[in-house]
């Protein structure tokens, strides 16, 4: 636990104004952020390059979706390239709402994984059940199958940090509790062990996603294997600053 970074990405999702940018990024450049901890904010793709202009370069900048390849006729997409060239090092993948509100599937998934390792970004790649698929009990399966079509696009794992956001704690205020986070973080750190190598299993930081607040991140920032956090709607208010904290 010690020996892995904390980690904290703040997903905007669709939201916020160049005025409201200004507003965040002067709340997270004043702030005093817990140097043991990497902070990785993912504004809409076309505040990219206006955000990474004006946050702190202690900062680091993620796009929220990325396609799989450099360039050509894909209407609408930005490249792993274009995301680099306008100053950002990251790329949030395989998020649910991409995976549930677009169809975005683990193939896909995958490709986009591999692409962005190839161009040089660092990738956050998450996965999480359905609430239908916790009360059915098959959690693990869910997240390990998921886990997989990511660890087969895979080379360098310095690279990749791994977002469990069960689907039914995202946006919905119903945060796992700590228990539940750290068996689920347990059990994939297991898989890891089982499927990639202990040095993986020891290194990959694993964060959680959903719901995640001021008031709940101290308690599961102390579970054994929850090595940071993907806050969403948190992430656009001052109290950010305290989940980046919540270990310090
Ligand atoms: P939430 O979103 O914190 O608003 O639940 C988390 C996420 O989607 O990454």
């Amino acid at each position: 636990m010690a020996s892995r970074r904390f980690f904290v990405g703040g997903n905007w999702k669709m939201n916020g104004t160049k005025e409201s940018v200004e507003e965040l990024v002067s709340v997270l450049n004043a702030a005093s952020l817990h140097d043991e901890t990497d902070v990785v904010c993912a504004p809409p793709s076309i505040y990219l390059h206006f955000a990474r202009s004006i946050l702190d370069p202690k900062i680091s900048v993620a796009a929220q979706n990325c396609y799989k390849t450099a360039k050509g006729a894909f209407t609408g997409e930005i490249s792993p390239a274009m995301i680099r060239d306008c100053g950002a090092d990251w790329v949030i993948l395989g998020h649910s709402e991409r995976r549930h509100v677009f169809g975005e599937g683990d193939e896909l998934t995958g490709q986009k994984v591999a692409h962005a390792l190839d161009s040089g970004l660092g990738v956050i790649a998450c996965v999480g059940e359905t609430l239908e698929e916790r009360e059915a009990g098959t959690t693990e399966e869910v997240v390990y199958a998921q886990t997989q079509f990511i660890a087969d696009n895979v080379k360098d794992w310095d690279k990749v940090v791994l977002a469990y956001e069960p689907v039914w704690a995202i946006g919905t205020g119903k945060t796992a509790s700590p228990e539940q986070a750290q068996e689920v973080h347990q059990n994939l750190r297991g898989w890891f062990r089982a499927n990639v190598s202990d040095d993986v299993a020891d290194a990959v930081r694993i964060i959680y996603g959903g719901s995640v607040t001021a008031a709940n991140c101290r308690e599961l920032a102390s579970q054994d294997d929850v090595d940071g956090f993907l806050v969403g709607g948190a992430s656009l208010k001052p109290e950010f600053v305290d989940i980046v904290n919540a270990r310090a």
